[in-house]
């Protein structure tokens, strides 16, 4: 698996898995930046920016789930 920097934040992205919990994102997969919460598309190895609002409902139910678990998870650990 290649490695992708985020194209908003250049955080760099090791781990994929995408919404189907499969490993290796496919052209068109949506993914998720775990350092700044914005969504992305990937297509040709490579992620860009989307709109959120062009993703159908299914799709950005899914996402916001994973962004309040994100959430939650950046929460905790910004009081320890
Ligand atoms: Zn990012």
């Amino acid at each position: 698996m290649k490695e992708q920097t985020c194209p908003y934040c250049d955080y760099l992205q090791t781990d994929h898995e995408t919404l189907d919990g499969e490993n290796n994102p496919v052209d068109g997969d949506v993914s998720f930046c775990l350092n700044c919460g914005e969504a992305c598309e990937f297509k040709g190895e490579r992620l860009f920016k989307i709109n959120e609002e062009n993703l159908d409902k299914e799709t950005r139910k899914k996402f916001n789930k994973i962004r309040h678990a994100w959430l939650k998870v950046r929460a905790r650990q910004s009081v320890r």
